[in-house]
Parts: C-alpha cells; sequence; structure tokens
C-alpha cells in the first residue's frame, strides 16, 4: 500500500511526488512514456522566478519550485514582442528563458526521487478497481490518496467521472536552428485564429509553433503551423531541425471541482493554464507542490483532502480566472482582424502586459 500513486511525471506530477515525499510518505509516480519528457509538445518557455513572483502574487516561497540550475535552461529571454495583426509591434519586458523541455521534465522527475519517491516508467494507468487500487500495465498498486496529473485527456479524471475542461486548443510546434536574438514573437489574428503563433529563441535556434482555436480554423491546425514555420524560415533563413510534435491546451481555466474523495487532480489535467498565454508548466508545479504538501497534512490527520482545491486557488485561482475572463472579453474580435489590431492599439503596450500576465485593464488595482 502507497500513501499516493501520482499519475504522470510531467511538471504537476513530480511536482506532486516531490513534496508528497518531504513530507514523509511513500509515494509512487508513474508515466506511460518510456522516457520522460520525450517526446516534446512545447513551445518551451518559463518565466523566470521573479516574474512568476509578479504573475502570482499569492505563491509562497517561488524561489525554491523555480529556481532551475542552468543545465536545463537553454536560452534567457528579455522581451516579448507582441505582434498584432496589422504589423505593429508591443515589445513587453518579461524576464523568461527557454529550456530543453525533454531535460526540464528528467530533471523535474529527478528531483522527486531524490526526495525518496519511486518512479515507473512505461506504465500506463488503466482504470481503479475501486478508488483505492490502481489498475496498471504493469500491475495493480494499491493506494490512500490517488494524483491525476495525466494531461489534459486524463484518464484518471475520466475514470472518476468528472468533466472534462470545455475547451482544448490543438497547438503544434519545432525546432529550427539559426540564430533568433533574445526576443520571444508572439503573432496574433488570422495567422493562428484565437490564440498566437510563436518564436522563442533557444540555443542555436528556436521553438517555433502555434495554437489556435479549433471552432475558428477553416482547415487543421498543422495547416496554419506550416504555413507559419515556412515563413519563419524565410524570414530567418532557418529549417526545421526537429519533426513537428503537437498536443493540446486547456484554455477554458481551472475545472470547478479538482478533488473527488481520495482522487486530486494537478495541471493539465484540472484546467491549471493561463488562458492569456496558454502556459501550464509552471501553474502544473505550483498546484503539484500545495497538492504534495495537502496530502501530507491531510494523512498525518492535520486537514481535510479539500483544503488543496483552496490553497491552489489562494495561490493562483484569481489571475487564472481573471485571464479567462480578458480572452472572453476580447473574443469579439477573433474573427476579424481588423478589429483585433484596433483593439491591441486602444489596449497599448502596457495594457497588452497586464494581459499577458493574467491581469485585469479594467481593475485599478492591476494597475497600481
Ligand atoms: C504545443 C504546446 C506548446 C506549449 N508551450 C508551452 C510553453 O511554452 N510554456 C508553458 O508553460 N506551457 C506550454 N504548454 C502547456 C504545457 O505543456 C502544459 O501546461 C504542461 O506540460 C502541464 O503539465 P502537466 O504535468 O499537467 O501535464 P503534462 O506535461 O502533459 O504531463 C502529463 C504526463 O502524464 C502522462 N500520462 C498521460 N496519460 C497517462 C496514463 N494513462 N498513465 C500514465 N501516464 C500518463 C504523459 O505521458 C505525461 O508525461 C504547451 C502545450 C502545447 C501542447
Amino acid at each position: 500500500m502507497f500513501d499516493v500513486v501520482v499519475v504522470g511525471a510531467g511538471p504537476g506530477g513530480s511536482s506532486t511526488a516531490e513534496y508528497a515525499a518531504k513530507a514523509g510518505l511513500d509515494v509512487l509516480f508513474i508515466d506511460s512514456r518510456k522516457e520522460i519528457g520525450w517526446p516534446v509538445q512545447c513551445g518551451e518557455f518559463m518565466p523566470k522566478t521573479e516574474e512568476i513572483e509578479r504573475l502570482f502574487e499569492n505563491v509562497d516561497e517561488p524561489g525554491e519550485l523555480f529556481d532551475v540550475p542552468a543545465r536545463v535552461v537553454s536560452k534567457p529571454t528579455s522581451v516579448i514582442r507582441m505582434v498584432s495583426p496589422d504589423g505593429r509591434e508591443y515589445d513587453i519586458n518579461f524576464s523568461g528563458y527557454s529550456t530543453e523541455r525533454r531535460d526540464f521534465d528528467k530533471y523535474l522527475a529527478e528531483r522527486a526521487v531524490k526526495a525518496g519517491a519511486e518512479l515507473m516508467t512505461d506504465t500506463k494507468f488503466m482504470k481503479f478497481d475501486g478508488r483505492n487500487r490502481v489498475v496498471t500495465t504493469r500491475g495493480t498498486f494499491d493506494a490512500k490518496i490517488v494524483v491525476g496529473a495525466d494531461g489534459p485527456f486524463s484518464a484518471v479524471r475520466r475514470s472518476i467521472g468528472l468533466p472534462a475542461p470545455r475547451l482544448l486548443y490543438p497547438a503544434m510546434s519545432t525546432t529550427m536552428n539559426g540564430e533568433f536574438g533574445d526576443t520571444v514573437y508572439m503573432y496574433f489574428g488570422s495567422v493562428a485564429p484565437a490564440g498566437y503563433a510563436w518564436i522563442i529563441p533557444k540555443a542555436g535556434g528556436a521553438n517555433v509553433g502555434l495554437g489556435a482555436d479549433p471552432a475558428l480554423t477553416k482547415r487543421e491546425v498543422g495547416f496554419y503551423a506550416k504555413e507559419f514555420i515556412k515563413q519563419t524560415g524565410m524570414k530567418f533563413n532557418t529549417k526545421p531541425r526537429q519533426m513537428i510534435a503537437g498536443g493540446w491546451v486547456p484554455m477554458a481555466g481551472p475545472l470547478s471541482k479538482t478533488v473527488d474523495g481520495n482522487v486530486l487532480l494537478v495541471g493539465d489535467a484540472a484546467g491549471h493554464v493561463m488562458a492569456t498565454n496558454g502556459g501550464g508548466i509552471c501553474t502544473a508545479m505550483i498546484c503539484g507542490r500545495i497538492a504534495g504538501r495537502t496530502i501530507g497534512d491531510h494523512l498525518n490527520g492535520r486537514a481535510p483532502l479539500e483544503k488543496y482545491e483552496l490553497e491552489w486557488r489562494r495561490a493562483i485561482g484569481r489571475d487564472l480566472e481573471t485571464a479567462k475572463r480578458m480572452v472572453r472579453y476580447a473574443s469579439f474580435t477573433f474573427s476579424n482582424d481588423w478589429m483585433l489590431s484596433l483593439l491591441f492599439r486602444f489596449a497599448g503596450r502596457k495594457g497588452l502586459s497586464k494581459v499577458i500576465k493574467c491581469k485585469s485593464i479594467f481593475s485599478l488595482r492591476d494597475w497600481t
């Protein structure tokens, strides 16, 4: 009998496993992948710790989670250039870095193993046999608590009958060789309807890709991605280094219920993604730490498991809801490049900076 079985060893699952192990629990975390972090289905962009502090003011000790070693940083970046459909550029000061996600996810899993958690790769969650028995492709494990950190299509979430996120964007990316400076580019408009296309500089290249609302795209998102990659290649005189890889991003904000009996949901499985930029690595890590600690408190008789939901909402809930609201307000412009360009001009550099950082352009508090 394990205290906790965590399904998924992405950023959410590994962070949960790390902090549950640090609380002294017997932890097993499993992943269906043979190699953690591979294949990469990501833009690989992370805010630096000081930006995460500004994004989510209520997160305790961000440095403990996010001060990562240089070996998982590919290239630091200092500016996000938002390009409106009419070609105007709005530069936002934002300290971030690209990572090698393949190494980054392994590093997080190593942290959990170092803390005492047991990792099993090539092990897929199949179903529950009663809420305390986890059936996998490599055997059945008994667990007091089960965590679903198994991504947007979470089999754990499905197995307990909780509803899926309402809106999933398909997103695709590849890596290009070449020199791309230290500015992150985000292109908006019909290039990626209701989403954006990105160029994220990496050491010796860039991660290039896009995500879009499937309800507004006239063709498969792969078509838009290939067109954009072609243009990027022409602009920067470079070629793709790696095959294009895709995935899905939950864009409708967090689920209303993330704890059910002895099961918790973390990261993409719970919709913990910033709707204004599609970033979900740091939010999965924040919620993973809260999940691990809360499970520790719970099994030591100090807190109900529901505290997890209260705690992640206290830490990032308001910001995720604000981001969701901002996207909803702007949605009337998403199929009209002219209107979206006008909205960019109205918001200006400062307003866009707020929105991208999950703040409201209408709240005085967020302007101070
Ligand atoms: C194309 C693309 C680009 C993105 N770019 C960025 C970006 O630049 N920055 C950013 O912050 N976010 C980005 N995101 C979002 C980010 O990747 C996710 O929000 C983040 O990975 C969520 O972490 P997680 O641990 O919740 O889930 P995941 O990272 O998806 O991890 C889930 C893990 O569960 C495993 N799993 C799934 N099902 C099972 C099962 N049945 N049994 C066992 N294991 C299972 C999977 O193999 C996987 O390893 C991007 C997403 C996509 C698709």
